[in-house]
């Protein structure tokens, strides 16, 4: 960093896909939903922009919370490779793929068994606790053969 630079107004790009003074979070505060190999990095928060720019990255084999909302995401996928559930739609995805998350759509992300999966996320600063599947809503999921092959890894 030179003299010039405030860390405030730009934070470096650095192996690893970390950024300065951009600490490494858990995934997920409430442990108790189910993921795996996933961390967080809250990249940017606004109060006047009212959003939040997030970078999640799962390890090989990792993955998401299964989980749907009324808050929608903006996702842009930028390191490596793996599956993305929407809906009931089962969707390859690599770096620099753009998703839209609608409200109440059912959403999980994984991994492959290569490569890492890093992904920004964009979401509001103010929004709804996400809902997990009950065992009805998993059962109609599970009723596509792909969405059942997904969902078992
Ligand atoms: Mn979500």
């Amino acid at each position: 960093m030179t003299e010039t630079e405030s860390p405030d107004l730009l934070r470096r790009f650095h192996d690893g896909f970390r950024w300065d003074q951009v600490p490494l979070l858990p995934y997920k505060e409430d442990a108790t939903t189910p993921f795996k190999a996933i961390s967080r990095q809250l990249l940017f928060t606004d109060a006047a922009l009212g959003c939040e720019l997030r970078y999640f990255e799962m390890a090989p084999g990792g993955y998401s919370t299964l989980e749907r909302h009324e808050h929608v995401h903006a996702v842009m996928i930028l390191r490596g490779e793996g599956r993305c559930l929407l809906g009931d739609r089962v969707n390859p995805v690599r770096a620099f793929d753009l998703i839209r998350i609608p409200s109440w759509t059912w959403h999980q992300f994984r991994a492959g068994p290569d490569a890492p999966l890093g992904f920004l996320c964009m979401v509001n600063a103010a929004r709804d606790k996400p809902r997990l599947p009950d065992a009805d809503e998993l059962a109609a999921l599970r009723a596509h053969p792909e969405v059942a092959a997904f969902l078992a890894g």
